[in-house]
């Protein structure tokens, strides 16, 4: 007969992977030049639903209401005034790490508000009486920016942010020479992790096809740094992403094609976490599990594995869920009762402490 495991000690959630940034922050253009008309007619969003709603489709009426539901977060007029909306769903010890964006210099057109306004607006957030407690800031570069490893230094040593952001996918290499050089050694010497986006979907640098935003985000695109950094936590957000986990799922691997695991990115930052090769690697599952009946056993899988069991991050990935049907209080209660408290407790408590430093 085997033990029961041990009830944890009491779990509070850190969910490590949250955004609050809004329509003041985000390029007037993307995806698509028509946004831009949702932004001065906002009621429009609303009247599309009215009209889809008389049609005969149920699905699309509900996909209609998430999307206005999205449009309606990112449009609250503050960051403190998502992060509120945010709270809705969590227990009140829950704390979140909040990731900016810099996407000016993505191409989609201009941004009402720059990254050092947007920085500063996420530090006055982690400074509010009534929500601070629960807010853990980080920064975000864009490198080609004139003065963004100065900008990050100010974050840290200013603002007292405690991570750092990147999205290669927006038109840089995760290997940037202002990264290898300043930014990289500088979370090193804070002690600060770095959180990047490991998914095939997102927000990417115009005119770049899927091969050239694929190459700068796959797990091996962050080998070199692992490589120079060994004591840099890295965590590839996603877990390589919903297109991934699907095909990994739905296709299997080529038997006679060795190389077919390593091309998966699921599979892949499975197999570079589980090996050992980088004890500083970690993964989060933010909006891949949204697709929570789908990919909550391949989840239980991978925690079979001691490392990735020590690695693996609860993330959300708010509000961008908001298009999703589950809610977010759904899924983590979902998350909690498909794992049971040990496995929950491990990836919502215990991996985000070692992670951001504080275990
Ligand atoms: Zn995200």
């Amino acid at each position: 007969m085997t033990e029961a495991p041990k009830a944890p000690a009491k779990t509070e959630i850190v969910n490590c992977h949250v955004h609050t940034f809004t329509t003041a922050h985000t390029p007037l253009y993307f995806p698509h030049p028509l946004v831009a008309v949702f932004r001065y007619v906002p009621w429009l969003v609303q009247f599309l639903r009215w009209i889809v709603s008389l049609l005969p489709y149920d699905n699309l009426t509900d996909k209609f209401r998430r999307i206005e539901d999205f449009h309606r977060t990112g449009s609250r007029g503050t960051q403190r005034d998502v992060f509120r909306e945010l709270l809705h769903y969590y227990p009140r010890s829950t704390r979140f790490v909040v990731l900016p964006m810099d996407m000016a210099p993505a191409g989609h057109g201009p941004v009402r508000e720059d990254i050092v306004t947007q920085h500063h607006e996420l530090a006055e957030l982690a400074r509010d009486p009534d929500y601070g407690p629960q807010v853990i800031p980080f920064a975000t570069i864009h490198p080609d920016r004139e003065g963004s490893a100065a900008e990050v230094r100010r974050c840290f040593d200013h603002l007292g942010f405690r991570g750092l952001k990147i999205y290669p996918k927006l038109g840089f290499s995760p290997t940037h020479p202002v990264l290898m050089n300043e930014v990289y050694p500088l979370c090193v010497e804070r002690n600060v992790p770095v959180m990047t986006h490991c998914s095939r979907g997102g927000v990417y640098r115009k005119g770049w096809g899927q091969d050239q935003q694929d190459a700068v985000t796959e797990p091996d695109a962050y080998r070199e740094v692992l490589e120079a950094f060994p004591d840099l936590r890295v965590c590839l957000a996603h877990f390589g992403g919903d297109a991934d986990w699907n095909s990994h799922l739905r296709d299997g691997f080529d038997p006679d094609d060795p190389k077919a695991r390593d091309r998966n990115w699921a599979s892949r930052i499975a197999a570079l976490i589980a090996d050992g090769t980088y004890p500083n690697l970690y993964t989060d599952i933010s909006y891949t599990i949204f697709k929570f009946d789908d990919y909550v056993p391949l989840l239980r899988l991978f925690l079979k594995n001691p490392n990735l069991r020590d690695r693996i991050l609860f993330g959300s990935d708010f509000y961008m869920t908001r298009q999703e049907t589950l809610s977010e209080k759904a899924v983590s209660i979902r998350l909690r009762d498909a794992l049971g408290e040990a496995d929950f407790h491990q990836i919502a408590h215990v991996n985000p402490r070692r992670w951001l430093g504080e275990a």
